[in-house]
């Protein structure tokens, strides 16, 4: 496996420039061989773009992009030591299953003895021994997907890239296919940089996740940082559901800061640099939130959705409507609609972030 690293990449699509935006602008980043990583951010912020200048398939407008210690801006897709697996599959539709994976590497003139071993051994990997006579067109979705994979597999890439590779498959594969192609890089070693616009994906498969917003990074972390540390309101308004509130500091001790907020004077855990006065947004998730019965701010609950695994609530305090997400007991009845009840906010629920 190589790392793969950008400096100061941006693109600019020819006729774009008027607009003032970028496709991708001054991206910088290290991933660390054997590292997968994921870019995530919402349809149109440069994933595919930052994707294919990797790759090789797009020019890089000004910047450098590095595969271990050599930069690679000017070698060829095909000499790149890299390959991509998109959402569509793209197969060829005239060739079977086995043609499929051996074409690259007939191309690359390697010996039949050879090219049978490493089909062989991608095959069994893969789960897909018994396909090799079938063409594209007889593979349900999830099964074209896998044979894509394969060939990309099969070429022993030190980096792997993805492009929304699940998006065409439904729920269910889409969970086992996460599983499946996290195992195989990690068994393989092999470095993958993966685009999606899916929060849960970017959770679940990710040791790093960088998210894009306009062309831009807003913030690089483990899907742990990113979660509950989230840099800015787009980080946190875009990964899981966040409750905004806005105050600003009052207090400031060694681990601990005290705001003023509409609510009153609220507690908070302290991460990063502060200065008194300042104006921040607290940022709370749903299931960090208390609902108790104590009565001290009473708040009133105007939606109760139930959702199996977990009751999810919008409760109305003074002028602001909560996301409350309680996980369901069995056979205890939760709140209804018109409930008056009470909201707690652990210091520890609580992120402060600038505003
Ligand atoms: P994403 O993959 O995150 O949805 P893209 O990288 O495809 O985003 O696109 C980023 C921006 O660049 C968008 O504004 C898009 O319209 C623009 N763009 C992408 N490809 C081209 C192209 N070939 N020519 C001009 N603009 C493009
Ligand atoms: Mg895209």
């Amino acid at each position: 496996a190589k790392s793969v690293i950008l400096r100061n990449v941006t693109k600019a699509f020819p006729g774009s420039i008027q607009k003032q935006v970028n496709a991708v602008s001054d991206v910088n980043l290290v991933i660390e061989a054997g590292q997968f990583a994921t870019l995530l951010g919402p349809s149109g912020c440069g994933k595919t773009t930052t994707l294919r200048m990797i790759a090789g398939f797009e020019d890089i407008t000004t910047g450098d992009v590095l595969f271990g210690d050599s930069r690679v801006n000017d070698i060829p897709p095909n000499k790149r030591d890299c390959t991509m697996v998109f959402q569509s599959y793209a197969l060829f539709p005239h060739l079977n299953v086995l043609d499929n994976i051996s074409y690259g590497l007939k191309i690359k003139k390697m010996s039949k003895a050879n090219i049978e071993k490493k089909v062989n051994k991608v095959l069994t990997v893969m789960n897909l021994n018994d396909y090799k006579e079938r063409m594209p067109a007889q593979m349900s979705g999830g099964q074209q997907q896998r044979v894509a994979l394969a060939r990309a597999l099969v070429m022993e890439p030190s980096v792997l890239l993805f492009d929304e590779p699940l998006s065409n498959l439904d729920a269910k594969l889409r969970l086992v296919m996460r599983d499946e192609i996290r195992r195989i890089q990690k068994e393989l070693g092999i470095t993958a940089v993966y685009v999606t616009h899916d929060q849960s994906e970017a959770m679940s498969m990710s040791d790093q996740i960088i998210v894009m917003n306009k062309g831009r990074i807003e913030q690089i972390g483990s899907p742990q940082d990113i979660y509950q540390r989230p840099q800015t309101k787009f980080v946190a308004d875009f990964i899981g559901t966040a409750n905004f509130v806005e105050g600003h500091v009052l207090d400031i001790q060694a681990d601990r800061l005290q705001l003023h907020t509409p609510l009153g004077e609220i507690t908070a855990i302290k991460h990063g640099e502060f200065t008194k006065g300042q104006r921040v947004t607290l940022v709370m998730r749903p299931e960090s939130i208390v609902i108790t019965q104590d009565k001290r701010n009473v708040a009133r609950v105007t939606k109760s959705v139930f959702m199996g695994q977990t009751q999810e609530y919008e409760i109305e305090l003074d002028d602001h409507s909560f996301q409350v997400t309680i996980s369901n007991p069995m056979g205890l009845r939760g709140h209804q609609v018109g409930d008056l009840v009470s909201l707690d906010f652990p210091e520890q629920a609580i992120h402060v972030i600038p505003a």
